[in-house]
């Protein structure tokens, strides 16, 4: 699998498996920035915690990102306003100036070393056809009085209709700052940590939940799921309320930081930014950003992203990779209780792409929670956040024709040629298989259907892996899942 520009720097950390029956007070699943930055602030506390991860810490979605830190996230707070009204966006805007700040602090505090730097942001459109949707973004900020520019020295071209840049706005490597927060982590006796340890089963029992890691036996009496996605239906029915969103990237360098970052308004999003270490600098452009079942030809979209960034850049790029979120359908995070029956069950997820933030408010969020502490932000992040005719509407043109397409996709794409003779799917022994052929002729022969909620699996020729269009998850050429929320893999089982 191709790696991102971040996961250069994220280097072996001695974290051992689970490999035995533990207690503990909160066992967090997942050590992405969300599990790590809760588990950070849980530091100022007297709580026994466990911080779990089914594979290398940070190693997911965080560290695939393109870590901007930004509160002007294309047009959001006109969308907001429409399902919602103008002081739930407000609401939402502070949040994501606070998490800039808490990010800042952590930073300052802990002395990390993670190109922490000021970019301004900016959201712009190169289609006629947009432009009122940046008058209504405007009119938000001007209630507001937040101040913004309709120009940009360090961008300009000539087919831009409309571009809105806000300056106080920050990038860094999500990475290097998740280092930082691990090691005062790791100075903790009561925080233990796993890597390599997959969550498969929550059981509540009288006052405490038994969680199986590795089929050991975790006994907590509060759990966080801190992992992206959660790997059950119930409670919370999580993909109900959601749908996923893949992006294509990649890096090259380059001889100039403009100290900017951008995106588009337009669906599919573009999106850029640059980062400088002690050695480089370097652009990193994002294109392609589309609902998973909506461009399924994995080559093409890798080919697309690559041409476009040589063709702004004059070069070939070091780094390319994929990534994905979880998007909901209301543009607001889920972050709380996973449902009333269990107030000891935290959830954080459903970032609409902005994670380095909301998954930083999140941790403070879901510590306060932890502590029977009031937040401002609790209620209109509530996962379990009553329903109106607005989200609904966006329930059925993003979660349901996302997932139904998929279904509808593959199984109209009977022809195995479909698959451009590297990989194919059938029926053997009357049992739906995804066969792979390798470069030395040898056949892997893999079940075609998703663990997690039965979606048939579409085969990705470029990291060479079957991967779902329903809710992202990934198995290698050989079955084993590399990523969730499926935790079983898809091997034959010969003996059934
Ligand atoms: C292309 C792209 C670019 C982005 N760029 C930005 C950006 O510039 N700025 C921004 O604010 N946001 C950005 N985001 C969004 C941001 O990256 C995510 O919202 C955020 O990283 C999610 O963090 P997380 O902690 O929830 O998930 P993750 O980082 O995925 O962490 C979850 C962890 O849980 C683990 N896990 C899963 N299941 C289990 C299990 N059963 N047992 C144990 N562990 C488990 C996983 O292995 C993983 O390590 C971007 C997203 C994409 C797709």
């Amino acid at each position: 699998m191709e790696k991102s520009i971040w996961q250069k720097d994220n280097n072996a950390k001695n974290i051992k498996k689970l490999d035995q029956d533990i207690k503990t007070d909160i066992l967090i699943i997942g050590a992405g920035i969300t599990g790590v930055t809760t588990a950070y602030n849980l530091t100022k506390y007297n709580f026994n915690v466990v911080l779990i991860d089914r594979g290398k810490f940070f190693n997911e979605v965080t560290s695939k990102s393109t870590g901007k830190l930004t509160y002007l996230q294309d047009l959001k707070y006109q969308d907001i306003c429409n399902v919602y009204d103008f002081n739930t966006a407000k609401l939402y805007y502070e949040s994501q100036k606070d998490a800039i700040r808490i990010v800042k602090k952590n930073v300052k505090d802990n002395q990390i070393d993670c190109s922490l730097e000021k970019s301004s942001s900016i959201t712009f459109t190169t289609d006629q056809k947009e432009v009122s949707k940046f008058d209504k973004e405007q009119s938000f900020f001007d209630k507001l009085g937040v101040s913004y520019f309709n120009t940009c020295e360090s961008f300009t071209q000539d087919d831009i209709k409309r571009l809105i840049c806000v300056k106080n706005t920050y990038v860094f490597n999500p990475v290097k700052y998740l280092n930082g927060l691990l090691d005062k982590i790791k100075s903790k006796e009561n925080i233990k940590m796993y890597e390599y340890s997959t969550a498969t089963k929550i059981k509540k029992e009288d006052n405490y939940y038994i969680v199986m890691v590795n089929n050991f036996q975790v006994k907590t009496k509060k759990i966080v799921l801190a992992c992206n996605y959660p790997f059950f239906l119930i409670p919370g029915f999580i993909p109900f309320k959601t749908y996923m969103e893949k992006s294509y990237v990649a890096a090259c360098k380059v001889d100039k930081n403009k100290k900017i970052n951008g995106i588009t308004s337009n669906y599919p999003t573009v999106s850029f930014r640059f980062y400088e270490d002690k050695d480089n600098k370097y652009f990193i452009y994002l294109s392609n950003s589309s609902k998973i079942c909506d461009k399924l030809n994995y080559e093409k979209n890798y080919k697309e992203t690559i041409n476009e960034i040589e063709k702004v850049t004059g070069k070939k790029p070091i780094y390319k990779w994929t990534n994905m979120d979880v998007m909901t359908n209301d543009f607001l995070p889920l972050i709380g209780k996973i449902s009333n029956d269990d107030p000891n069950v935290l959830i954080a997820t459903g970032y609409n792409t902005w994670g380095m933030t909301t998954g930083t408010l999140a941790a403070k969020i879901l510590v306060d929670l932890i502590n029977n502490k009031k937040n401002k932000y609790e209620n209109v992040f509530n996962p379990s956040r009553s329903l109106n005719l607005k989200k609904i509407k966006n329930f059925t043109t993003n979660t349901l024709t996302s997932n139904t397409k998929a279904y509808v996709l593959n199984f109209i794409k009977k022809n195995p040629s479909w698959y451009k003779n590297k990989a194919l799917v059938t029926k053997q022994s009357g049992k739906r298989v995804g066969i792979y052929f390798d470069n030395d002729g040898n056949s892997h022969v893999v079940s075609n259907i998703c663990p997690h909620l039965k979606c048939f699996l579409t085969f990705n020729e470029v990291d060479k892996t079957w991967d779902c269009p329903c809710h992202g998850s990934r198995f290698d050429i050989d079955g084993n899942a590399i990523k969730g929320p499926s935790k079983d893999n898809i091997k034959i089982d010969e003996t059934k």
